[in-house]
């Protein structure tokens, strides 16, 4: 099932998508109908934060020459960074080199707090797409990240949250301008999603719509304003966005 979000004639709502047409229900068993093409999606959740893996696919490891890590490591993304798909990457006027990352997103059903890999599932909602958008001159300069990952519009997020996929081995892959870039699958993952939830479930307390993205496969690159940038993963969908250079309309 596909779970949207979406504005409709300047309110929001919540629906399941099916082919070409959303499902909304209403109160009391009522229900109504729109097409997809007469919606703008948003993205499909509004979390209270975005947890991020920073090395996640042995890969990328191996590109980077970087020994695999013994326990994940993260970092977060605030909410104000999350867009939907569509919506437009802002390029920052601080940054000379901004990258796509494609990633995986987990999405959290229910209150998560100290939970076993093995009851991983019962608290996933589903799987949308992610990208990690980077302002890699920024994360090399900085000791920490935060500067580099959380500029506004650097989490697109969408376009929808698919909830019955098995995440074991999907096909992951970004476009630049129509171009492969990325091309691997979360068969090459160091940790897998249930060891992930329990590991950030152990240090914080997730709630509904919370996202834990799961890195990026090899071969990040750089993106310019006006380009288009697409991740795409098998069983889920694509997420495409434009770059915009700040202050650009
Ligand atoms: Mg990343």
């Amino acid at each position: 099932m596909k779970l949207v979000r979406f504005s409709h004639r300047n309110s929001v709502f919540n629906g399941v998508l099916e082919g070409t047409e959303i499902t909304v229900n209403g109160p009391e068993g009522s229900s109504w109908t729109v097409r997809l093409d007469e919606v703008t999606l948003l993205a499909p959740v509004q979390p209270s934060k975005v947890v991020s893996v920073g090395l996640n696919y042995s890969n990328h490891a191996q590109e980077l020459g970087m020994d695999i890590p013994s326990e994940p490591v993260i970092f977060l993304k605030p909410p104000s960074a999350v867009i939907g798909p569509g919506k437009d990457i802002i390029y920052p006027r601080v940054s000379s080199r901004v990258d796509y990352e494609a990633e995986l997103a987990v999405v959290i059903k229910d209150k998560t707090k100290d939970i076993q890999p093995e009851d991983a599932d019962k608290h996933i909602a589903g799987y949308t797409c992610m990208n990690d958008v980077t302002a890699r001159d920024i994360q090399k300069k900085d000791i920490q990240w935060t500067r580099a990952k959380s500029f506004d519009t650097f989490a697109p997020l969408g376009p929808w949250v698919e909830t019955t996929l098995d995440p074991a081995d999907l096909r992951i892959c970004s476009y630049l301008n129509g171009e492969l870039r990325q091309d691997s699958s979360t068969a090459e993952f160091i940790f897998n999603i249930p060891e992930l939830v329990s590991f950030v479930s152990r240090m914080m307390t997730l709630l509904p719509g919370d996202v834990i993205s799961t890195g990026t496969p090899p071969n990040v690159g750089c993106m310019e304003p006006g380009d288009e940038i697409v991740v795409e993963i098998e069983g889920i969908g694509k997420l495409c966005n434009h770059v915009r250079a700040e202050g650009l309309s």
